[in-house]
């Protein structure tokens, strides 16, 4: 028989999984919190505010998770199944220790999902207690100790990966990626047809809007966000189920993508909800103060070796080689800066105001650099500014205040 837990897993989920776990001072937060929780109170409160269900009060719920259970394998365990009242779709799955596990969905879940999209959320949630996740209870532990930020971020990171693998048991008990990601749309706002008409070319074209919104060097909310995006899960849940494995444990034909492949790439994207390093940080400023300093170069039609001096120590030897073998290649140098720095600022953008200003006066000190700045360069350095939502008589304040 195949190891289903082993082959679903999404690879970094286990990999991080055993790392964290090997961190003394996180595996002593998570036991901690785990006995904690593992008291019936979890219980009683459901009991309380619940619907507990059995197989005569909701026989259709219960042959979905016992069928889900027998699915993945986790016909050892005892599953307690709890209604309660709310109009927001939701699910969970907790642990208490034993064999036993809970799984609570809102009665707003309920009511929209047919019986492909139940099949996907009851396997996820089961897919949590298969891949043993409960073992690391992240906002628990987060609560609990004072983990250094680094930590803290490699212990969301995990989380994120987990809910990948969760996904994947999840389509494993459908077999069906059309209801998991209606399911997902039905979970992120409520809707799905006939209001909302999915199309998947264009949902995963919102991943370049993530990749520029989370590239940002400033903002690092994201990186503690628990679970990936939306567009994240949804594409991660596409390839997934083109890929060779999936085809392998669910008996279809002809896949078009071997695992491995569709893992690098759902952690490319993965990487988005990263922080981003501070070298990395300093990369993008380089790369846009080159750019920058290319454009009003440029503008009056001819580098003049002092400005080419100053672009070499404002943006780095690596970065000023790098980016004058492209201006000597293209034919028209200053709409290639013009376009690379329009690209390249864009992570700056979020930067404090002060930052903003500051990376426009380096950008001045360049076109200063010959000793003389004409109403081409002046207007390049207006557009710059504009772009980076400084106010365009900066530029005239800083030159005042250097001459
Ligand atoms: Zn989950």
């Amino acid at each position: 028989m195949v190891d289903i837990k082993e082959k679903i897993r999404f690879r970094s989920d286990r990999s991080i999984y055993d790392e964290l776990l090997a961190d003394k001072t996180i595996k002593t937060l998570a036991d901690k919190r785990l006995k904690e929780a593992s008291g019936d109170s979890y219980r009683r409160g459901l009991l309380g505010h619940s619907l507990r269900i059995t197989e005569k009060i909701a026989p259709d719920l219960y042959s979905h998770v016992a069928a889900a259970r027998d699915k993945l394998g986790l016909s050892d365990k005892k599953i307690e199944i709890y209604i309660y009242s709310s109009p927001e779709p939701n699910a969970s799955c907790a642990f208490l220790g034993g064999d036993d596990v809970i799984l609570t969905f809102s009665s707003g879940l309920l009511q929209s999902m047919d019986h492909d999209e139940l099949n996907f959320v009851v396997g996820h949630e089961l897919g949590h207690a298969l891949f043993e996740h409960y073992a690391l209870p992240t906002h628990g532990i987060l609560e609990a100790g004072n983990l250094d930020a680094g930590d803290a971020m490699k212990l969301m990171s995990w989380s994120r990966r987990a809910e990948i693998s969760a996904d994947r048991a999840g389509l494993f008990v459908c077999e069906s990626p059309k209801a998991a990601i209606s399911s997902f749309l039905k979970l992120s706002c409520g809707l799905s047809h006939p209001v909302i008409e999915f199309d998947l070319e264009e949902y995963s074209s919102q991943i370049q809007d993530l990749s520029e919104l989370s590239n940002s060097v400033e903002d690092t909310s994201h990186c503690y966000s628990s679970h990936p995006f939306n567009p994240i899960r949804v594409m991660a849940i596409d390839l997934y189920s083109k890929s060779d494995e999936y085809h392998e444990l669910t008996g279809k034909q002809n896949s078009s993508l071997s695992v491995d492949d569709a893992d690098e790439r759902i952690h490319s994207v993965l990487k988005y909800m990263e922080p981003v390093a501070d070298e990395e940080k300093q990369a993008i400023q380089s790369q846009a103060l080159f750019w920058g300093g290319a454009w009003v170069a440029f503008a009056d039609g001819h580098l003049a070796d002092s400005e080419a001096e100053n672009l070499r120590q404002q943006a780095g030897d690596e970065m000023y080689e790098q980016g004058m073998a492209q201006l000597n290649e293209t034919a028209n140098p200053l709409e290639l800066a013009r376009t690379q720095f329009n690209e390249a600022v864009r992570p700056l953008l979020s930067m404090g105001a002060s930052d903003r200003c500051s990376f426009i006066q380096k950008l001045v000190v360049v076109a200063r650099a010959d000793q003389n700045v004409d109403d081409s360069e002046l207007d390049a350095l207006a557009e710059m500014a504009k772009t980076m939502k400084v106010e365009p008589s900066f530029v005239q304040q800083i030159l005042m205040f250097l001459d």
